[in-house]
């Protein structure tokens, strides 16, 4: 009961790339920066063990970027001139690479992070890529000229790349959708059918993770804009609860979201933010066991699932490592509490 998990990413060691990033740059390349990620991989899933986190990630060492990791594998794509673009409806603007032509894989992407984990921990593994909608709403499109098709596109690449990983012996493997949140209408019209493109044929654990954004100062005032009740969820759950998707991850902690709205996850294993990526001030044991508390009134007990609201990439280093333990101690106080 109450198994542990994390979004995905954790902070790079300062030796590895630029701190408190969200696009950090690389400290060394070639084969001596293949060597510092793995390394980086390594210590990732060490600190979760230690923790107690029972489903463990890679920390996403391995990427610069949560969408641009998995784009670097990708022919099509021109990633030497990258443009200015308004992301997320605008929130906040970001250098993209640009599609300039049909999208193929040229290699695997994560083979090398996937199995070097495998190979390295007992525990459940997760993987993550970036969903079909939120890599379309990161890139130039010049090809396309329609985000559902691109998204058709991107979504048979994932799949391929997601069969992979399974066949590596992966557990749980997680799209990231932070623009569920902001399109809602599409995510009705093409998104969840995009999505479920990507996870076509899995027979391991699929998941997707819907949040409000890194902690970063852009996502802060964006938040601010939201109002006191964030009903974004509203709009997405109720079709996502009829997919084949079996875990959703979502923010809770110092959120404003109305904690009923996980009720419309029907089925679904619920992986519920009991962790605030935003804030440097660590959750007690308590604080997180209440959450847990307060998600019991809407959902099982046996669909739930601790989780940091999002990924810690950006974060300081010894702040993500303190909430890992207040993540695993607060579900333990919630195993002793609620059994
Ligand atoms: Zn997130």
């Amino acid at each position: 009961m109450f198994e542990t998990t994390i979004a995905g990413s954790l902070p790079k060691p300062f030796w590895l790339a630029e701190t408190g990033k969200l696009w950090p740059r690389w400290k060394a390349q070639g084969a001596e920066l293949d060597e510092a990620k793995r390394d980086a991989t390594l210590l990732a899933l060490k600190s979760q063990e230690d923790a107690g986190i029972d489903i463990v990630t890679d920390g996403e060492q391995s990427r610069q970027h949560f969408v641009h990791g998995f784009l670097e594998a990708v022919s099509g794509i021109d990633f030497d001139n990258k443009v200015k673009m308004g992301i997320r409806d605008n929130r906040y603007e970001a250098m993209v690479p640009q599609v300039v032509g049909p999208l193929h894989l040229r290699s695997r992407v994560h083979r090398a992070d996937a199995q070097l984990a495998r190979a390295h921990t007992n525990r459940k593994l997760k993987i993550t890529l970036p969903g079909p909608m939120t890599i379309v709403d990161t890139v130039a499109d010049r090809h396309y000229g329609d985000r559902a098709k691109m998204a058709m596109a991107f979504a048979s690449l994932l799949n391929q790349e997601a069969r992979a990983l399974q066949a590596d012996g992966v557990d749980v493997i997680q799209f990231d959708e932070p623009a569920f949140n902001v399109y809602p209408g599409e995510v009705n019209e093409w998104g969840i059918a995009a999505l479920e493109r990507a996870a076509a044929g899995l027979t391991c654990t699929t998941a997707v993770h819907i949040c409000y954004g890194y902690g970063i100062q852009a996502n802060i005032d964006w938040k601010k804009s939201l109002g006191e009740h964030w009903r974004q969820y509203e709009r997405v759950f109720p079709a996502l609860a009829k997919s084949s998707i079996k875990q959703v991850s979502l923010e809770c902690a110092n959120s404003h979201v109305p904690l009923e709205l996980i009720g419309l996850l029907e089925g679904k294993d619920v992986l519920v933010g009991v962790i605030d990526v935003a804030a440097d001030s660590i959750e007690t044991p308590q604080q997180v066991a209440a959450v847990i508390g307060q998600a019991l009134r809407f959902v099982p007990k046996e669909r739930i699932l601790p989780c940091t609201n999002c990924g810690m990439a950006p974060m300081d280093r010894a702040v993500a490592l303190a909430k890992l333990e207040a993540l695993a101690k607060g579900a333990e106080l919630a195993r002793s509490m609620y059994a």
